[in-house]
């Protein structure tokens, strides 16, 4: 029995041993394994920390009482969960009422889900805290400081706004599919603009959505060839936008390759150059129109002629180059203004356009306009063309309550019969031109060898006409003016040319050639000179008129020149007389008021020549006193003919009597017509009857002049 228990003992022993050295083999594994744990909890990067269910503490690493600047010596197992809060709140990384705060963690913890939130602590640190509940109560939370994390993303979130903001506000559109099934992703908001349909309408659509199926096919073809070639850029083609309506376009097409490497997305840029492109086309348009009448200009108009004589050279055909210049239309700009000027053009240019059925119509600027005729049979179809543009213009424009009569001189040159190269058609149809005027305007001429020899011979004379002062071929003839009783009170000095093989040029050919040659100031210079010192040179006082050349005006100093003149020859200003057209007031009137003011100064008089022929306007007369008005010849030689003309001497005279200017009567032929302007009360007159233009020795007698030769007949009758 003993030895039953003894046994017993020893065996209960035993077990007691066996089981001492289990229990302590297991404390050793568990002690193993929670150091482990330890290590592992410490290692880790976040805080870690095991509540159990009565809230406290369990298990905690050094990072969660780093993360808080926690001390260890509170924070350790077993500590209340509020005691580490309150330790928190005192180390300033916990601002939330404690209570509340427990409250809902209890909440959430009975749940038994997994809960995560991001707190800020009072130190500007954000931490991620996720707790997870436990069987059996208790939970594990992990905290991990996000604050550099947050930074990234606010940082990014911010880029991203700005971005954003960048591509909404680009006048570009930028649209973005995808690379796989087509559909939208991205549009800003110039790309809603252009289609006219809002973003969240267009994203996760495809084009066959939005635009017809023919559209659709385009622009899927250029999206694949796109993404197949990475890129696509086009330039200046029309796209369909907000329905219908078509624009121009340049676009880029660029792949965006995903991370296989393969296309994910499509990035089209879209650039609407509609208005870039209508800038470039008026431009253009510009370069080959006249801005005034929008006719095609003088670089249009050559490249057409080339283009048609190119045509015509070809087909073996005839066509007719028809050079145009308006009559009388200077004076309409020069009396009325530029303003007027333009207006009265564009409804020339109109009136052109409406007569002149297809053929092609240029300004060439000014009043110069060309007209290509090519359909019907040359040159007849021309010829008609021209007589219905000449009736056209031959109406007269109303303008400001004015008739104003401007015609059309036309000069034609017919392919290839009058030249086969523009340069000589236009040359030809040009020397046509020059016939018409010469021959009195309003009418056609077609070129003919003929009037080639004339402008040969226009250029010889110019030619001529630049030594003629030198070789002493130029002479002055006196012309005598008188009161209307008869007594000779001037003479008017008229400008002779004496050409050696041509003879006695009359200054009406010869002045206009000087004037286009820059020649008058010379010759007007020498004029001036040569009569004022015959004037000076007489016995009596008498006055001696010089005409001047509105291009005296214009050119040189005349003001300097008369006033050099009389002093050098001595004349006494108020004998001499300056006769001046109302042409020298065009082009730039203020210019030449004032020039006319400095000569009235000098003391010299003023008479307007050729009165009645122009526009008379009564504007000048008003504007400048003029000391004498001479009505020019035409009135006169119609007097005891015409009733119109009677009227309009009677109208000068009484204007001469209102603005208190002298009237001459100008071409005075017979004494019946002398009778008329004596009953009209005419102050002055000029003309055969009185005398002719004649060397001064022919007039010695009256000026007192020692060389008196003869005596002229109609003076002395
Ligand atoms: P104008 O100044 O009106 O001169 C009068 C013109 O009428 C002169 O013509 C004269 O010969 C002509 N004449 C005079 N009495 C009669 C008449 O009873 N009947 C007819 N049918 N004609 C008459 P002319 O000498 O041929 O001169 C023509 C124009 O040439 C002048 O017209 C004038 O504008 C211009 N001219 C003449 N000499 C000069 C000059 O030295 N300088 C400038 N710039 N122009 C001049
Ligand atoms: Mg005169
Ligand atoms: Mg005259």
């Amino acid at each position: 029995m003993t030895l039953a228990v003894s046994a017993m003992i020893s065996g209960l022993t035993l077990l007691a041993v066996l089981a001492g050295l289990g229990l302590l083999a297991l404390y050793l594994w568990m002690a193993r394994k929670l150091s482990h744990l330890t290590r592992m909890i410490d290692n880790t990067p976040q805080g870690l920390v095991m509540f159990d269910s009565a809230l406290n503490l369990v298990l905690t690493n050094k990072i969660y009482l780093d993360l808080y600047n926690m001390s260890p010596d509170i924070v350790k197992p077993g500590v209340s969960l509020r005691a580490i809060l309150e330790h928190r709140t005192a180390t300033g990384t916990f601002h939330e009422d404690i209570d509340q705060y427990i409250a809902r963690l209890r909440h959430h913890l009975e749940s038994g889900e997994v809960m995560s939130a991001d707190f800020d602590t009072p130190d500007g640190r954000t931490f991620c805290v996720t707790n997870k509940p436990m069987k059996g109560g208790g939970w594990v939370a992990s905290h991990q400081d996000i604050t550099e994390r947050r930074r990234a993303e606010r940082e990014l979130d911010r880029t991203r706004n700005f971005l954003n903001a960048i591509v909404d506000n680009i006048p570009e559109v930028l649209v973005v599919k995808s690379a796989h099934d087509g559909r939208y992703i991205f549009i800003n908001r110039a790309g809603e603009a252009l289609y006219g349909v809002p973003r969240s309408e267009l994203i996760g659509r495809r084009t066959s959505d939005f635009f017809p199926p023919e559209q659709t096919k385009i622009i899927g073809g250029r999206d694949q060839e796109a993404l197949r070639r990475g890129r696509l850029d086009l330039e200046s083609h029309l796209l369909a936008v907000r329905g219908s309506e078509k624009i121009y376009v340049d676009s880029s097409r660029v792949a965006i390759n995903g991370k296989d490497g393969k296309p994910e997305y499509l990035l089209t840029v879209i650039k609407d150059i509609s208005e870039r492109r209508e800038t470039q086309l008026r431009i253009a348009h510009l370069a080959h129109h006249d801005p005034l009448t929008d006719l095609p200009n003088r670089a249009a108009f050559n490249a057409k002629l080339d283009e048609t004589i190119a045509v015509a050279e070809a087909a073996g055909a005839k066509f007719t180059l028809l050079c145009m210049d308006l009559d009388h239309f200077k004076e309409v700009n020069d009396l009325f203004g530029h303003a007027a000027g333009d207006d009265v053009l564009l409804r020339i240019a109109k009136r052109i356009v409406d007569a002149a059925g297809k053929a092609f119509i240029s300004r060439l600027g000014g009043d110069e306009f060309m007209v290509i005729v090519t359909d019907g049979e040359q040159p007849e179809a021309a010829r008609d063309l021209a007589g219905k543009l000449i009736r056209a213009l031959s109406e007269e424009i109303e303008y400001d309550g004015r008739k104003l009569r401007i015609g059309l001189s036309v000069g034609a040159a017919v392919y290839p019969d009058d030249g086969a190269d523009a340069a000589t058609l236009l040359r030809n149809a040009d020397a046509a031109l020059y016939r018409t005027k010469a021959e009195g305007r309003g009418m056609v001429r077609f070129y003919e060898i003929e009037m080639d020899r004339m402008l040969h011979d226009r250029r010889e004379l110019q030619n001529d006409l630049s030594g003629a002062i030198a070789r002493g071929e130029l002479a002055l003839h006196y012309q005598p003016q008188a009161r209307i009783n008869g007594t000779v009170i001037g003479f008017e000095a008229l400008l002779r040319w004496e050409h050696p093989q041509r003879g006695f040029v009359p200054p009406g050919k010869f002045i206009p050639l000087a004037e286009e040659a820059g020649l008058i100031a010379g010759i007007g210079e020498w004029v001036l000179r040569e009569a004022c010192s015959e004037a000076a040179s007489w016995r009596r006082p008498l006055q001696i008129a010089v005409n001047l050349s509105p291009f005296q005006f214009r050119q040189g100093d005349l003001v300097t020149l008369v006033c050099n003149v009389l002093m050098e020859t001595g004349l006494a200003p108020d004998r001499l007389v300056l006769e001046i057209t109302e042409g020298a007031l065009m082009n730039d009137f203020s210019r030449a008021l004032s020039t006319l003011r400095r000569l009235k100064a000098l003391g010299v008089q003023i008479a307007m020549d050729d009165f009645g022929t122009g526009y008379s306007s009564l504007s000048y007369l008003q504007s400048f006193p003029f000391d004498k008005i001479k009505i020019d010849k035409t009135f006169i030689s119609n007097l005891d003919r015409n009733a119109q003309s009677a009227a309009i001497v009677r109208a000068v005279m009484g204007l001469g009597r209102n603005l208190k200017l002298l009237v001459v009567a100008e071409g005075v032929e017979t004494k019946e017509q002398l009778e008329a302007l004596r009953r009209e009360h005419c102050d002055e007159m000029q003309g055969y009857l009185i005398g002719y233009p004649s060397p001064i020795a022919d007039y010695a007698q009256i000026v007192g002049r020692a060389a008196a030769r003869r005596q002229n007949a109609a003076i002395s009758a």
